[in-house]
Order: C-alpha cells, then structure tokens, then sequence
C-alpha cells in the first residue's frame, strides 16, 4: 500500500486494484462507485451459481455496470470471475458486500490468494465480522491481513437489469467504519471514504460497531411491530416498512436502542464506544434533511424521503393477497447476524435486554430458532469463537494484531 497524492492535492492510500465480492444489489452499486472514485481497476469476485458469466453477459452488452437514481456512475470492471485466483491476486483492497451469512465461506475462498498486507472489508460489517473473519485468517497465517467493516450499507438500492442497472433510492450522509487492528483506522478510513464518496465516520473496534449495527434494531424491530400480532389471514394491502410504522412501534425500536445504551453505559470506559448512537440520533445523523420531521423518532421514520415506497416484505399466496415474509433478511440476518450478537455481549456483561429479548425470542420462533438457547451458536456470538467472559472478548478487541 503506498500513500500518493490524489488529483485534489490530498494526501491518502493509493491502490491499483481493488476486488468486490458478490454479486447483489450492494456489489453492483459499489463497482462502478469505486472505480470513478477511486481511478483503479475494480475486479467481481461472484462464486454464487452463474452469476460470474450473467455478470460479463451484462456488463459486456451494456458497456458497464451502472447506477442510476440518487448515485450516478456508469464503469466497467476490469474482470469478473467465480475463481478466486483470478481476481484476488493483486488487489491492496477486497470488499465483501455480502449477506452476513456469506462472509465466512467467502473469506474462507479468499484467503489463500490475499496480497501480503491486504485490507479485507465487509460492507455492512453486521455483529461479530471479527470473531468470523480472525480464526479463517489464522488457519491460513495470514495475520498480516488488516479488517475493516462499515456501520451499514451507504446506499438502498436494487438491481433493476442485473449486470446492467442498480437504482440507487436513498444515500446516507454518513456511516462509521472500524477496522482491526483498530488503530489502523486513520489509513483505512480515509481510502474508504474516497471509494464510497461520503463522509465516514470511525468507530473504535469492530466491536463497537457490532453494537452500532442500526439495521439489528430497524429491521427486526419493525417486523415485530408490523407483524407479531398477525392473526394468520392473507392481507390485500402490503405495508410500507418503515414509513408504516406507529407510534407503538417506535416504542419498541427505542426500548430496542436502550438495551444497546446500557450495554454502552456498562462498558464505557472499557473501550471506546462512542460511535454507539442512541437510535434517534443516529438515524438524524445518517439521513440529515431528508427527515422532514426530527421531532420524535417515529416521525423521523414517517418522514423520512429516504424510505418512501420501499414496502414490508411479504409473499403473495393468491392474486392480491399477501402474507408476511418471515424467512426475509430483516429476521434471518439481522437476528443471528445483529441483535443476537449483541444480546449475546450483554449476556457477557450482565447487562439485562428485556426488548431485545423479546423480539429474538419471537424472531426466532418465526425462523424456527431458538437463538436464546438451544440454536445461540448458530448466531454469531462470541461463544462460538471461543470467547467465553467478557474479559476474553475485550482482550481479543484491543490486540494490536
Ligand atoms: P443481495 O440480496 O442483493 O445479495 C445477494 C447476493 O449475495 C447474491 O446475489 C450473491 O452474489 C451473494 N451471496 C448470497 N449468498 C451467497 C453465498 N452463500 N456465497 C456467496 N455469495 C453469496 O444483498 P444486498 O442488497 O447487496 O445486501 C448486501 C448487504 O447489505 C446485506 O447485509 C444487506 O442486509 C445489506 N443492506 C442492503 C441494503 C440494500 O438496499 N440493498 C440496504 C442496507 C443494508
């Protein structure tokens, strides 16, 4: 990794090549992204099935990959490929922008053609990225490797044409990133803002932001609000998601934030925590003008421009009759992947969460889980790793390597 000087005179981390892995909505925004921004060459590592070659077909037939809406970028990538020995190798930079779930196969695919050094990155980081990504890294001696997550997905976006067009409907104003070892932040944050284009915060480890992860609260909070007193009848009207939700709901997502600032208040002092927001600040933070009404934290979602039109996510059992989809991500990543781990370091701390409590235990009976006992390890939790008291897991957080 060497430092040069940027076309605006600032001084930062170059890089010749960077890879993304993956192939959904979040890769296909960020290729073309990066590449304007950064002025490199951006490889796609896309193991998953036949993506690699629809990936080619597309971006072959429409000169590019490219974002359209509240982003706009259009570039084509260098290569594409499911092997990783074709697009690994020389990269300074590799980016998983993947469902949480995929992130240790993928590291495990990687990391034998990682370059001495590399910086491996998820976006979003979700829970516990650290805990998954070191052991696969030790396996392979591979402790040169530095980490870095981000908070949460800078852009909502879908694919409209796959391999062709992403529409980008709301861009964050700013999200944290961390990395491992943490005190290597002041280089990674600055490269990570240039390739992403917005304002990056830094959080203090990867396990402060494992308690930052705003989707753990959102997304299963509004499922719980929307959907636990659901009776079973198909409905006709599919509801907005976060726009949909009452004044109840917001309760719950604040009983939610409170659990997390507990957790915050307990080992304050500890580590550096600071990056872990209050849920209503953050999300004033994150979408700046677009809430029209910051007054209370369910106007702030009512309000927010950022969130029209995106919908509850449901599965049409008849023509124009709905039931909710319990299997979506909102449950089954940001459960296992999100509120789990969390609960599971305040489980560590005796910290008592009686609202995460709650919405895991319903989660989990929707998902066939019991994260709160039988199935916690296949959450991902510190236990899983092998860190077994909190003790343990602030050690593993503050080592230098
Ligand atoms: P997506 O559903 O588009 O990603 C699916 C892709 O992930 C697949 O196409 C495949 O390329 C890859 N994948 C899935 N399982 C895999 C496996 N087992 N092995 C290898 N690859 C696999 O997801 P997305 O919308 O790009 O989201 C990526 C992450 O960002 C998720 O954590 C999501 O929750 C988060 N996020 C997304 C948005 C959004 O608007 N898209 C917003 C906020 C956060």
């Amino acid at each position: 990794m060497t430092v040069g000087s940027w076309r605006d005179g600032t001084e930062a981390v170059k890089v010749n090549k960077i890879t993304i892995c993956g192939g959904g909505n979040g890769a296909q925004t960020l290729v073309p992204i990066a590449a304007r921004n950064l002025g490199c060459a951006v490889d796609l590592y896309a193991p998953l099935g036949d993506e690699a070659q629809r990936l080619r077909a597309g971006v072959e037939a429409h000169g590019g990959l490219e974002v359209r809406g509240a982003v706009r970028a259009k570039a084509r990538t260098h290569r594409i490929s499911a092997d990783p020995a074709e697009v690994i190798p020389g990269s300074q930079v590799v980016v998983l922008v993947l469902p949480a779930f995929a992130h240790e196969a993928t590291l495990r695919q990687i990391a034998p053609y990682l370059e001495r050094g590399a910086w491996v990155g998820a976006i979003p980081a979700r829970g516990g990225f650290d805990y998954c990504a070191v052991p696969v890294l030790q396996e392979q001696g591979r402790e040169d490797v530095t980490l870095f997550g981000l908070q949460t997905l800078p852009w909502a976006c879908r694919v409209e044409e796959y391999g062709r067009q992403v529409q980008v409907l709301g861009v964050k104003k700013a999200v944290a990133a961390a990395s491992r070892p943490a005190a290597r932040i002041g280089q990674v944050a600055p490269l990570v803002e240039r390739m992403v284009g917005l304002p990056i915060g830094t959080a203090g480890s990867l396990f402060a932001l494992t308690l930052a992860n705003t989707g753990q609260l959102i997304h299963p909070g509004i499922m719980y609000s929307l959907f636990a007193r659901w009776d079973g009848t198909p409905f006709g009207q599919v509801p907005a998601f976060y726009q949909g939700l009452d004044a109840e709901g917001a309760e719950v997502l604040a009983s939610l934030s409170d659990d997390v600032q507990a957790i915050r208040t307990r080992l304050d002092g500890t580590l550096d925590l600071s990056a872990v927001q209050p849920l209503h600040d953050w999300l004033l933070r994150a979408y700046g003008e677009a809430v029209a009404d910051p007054s209370t934290l369910h106007s702030a979602f009512t309000s927010n421009s950022a969130y029209t039109g995106l919908k509850a996510p449901v599965r049409e059992v008849s023509p124009g009759q709905f039931i909710p989809d319990f299997s979506s991500r909102y449950l089954a990543e940001d459960v296992p992947f999100g509120l789990a781990a969390s609960r599971a370091i305040a489980h560590l701390a005796g910290v008592e969460t009686p609202a995460m409590d709650r919405v895991i235990a319903w989660a989990g009976e929707r998902l066939g889980r019991d994260y709160l006992g039988r199935d916690a390890g296949e959450a991902r939790i510190p236990e899983r790793y092998g860190l077994e008291t909190l003790e343990q897991l602030i050690a593993f957080t503050m080592e230098r390597r």
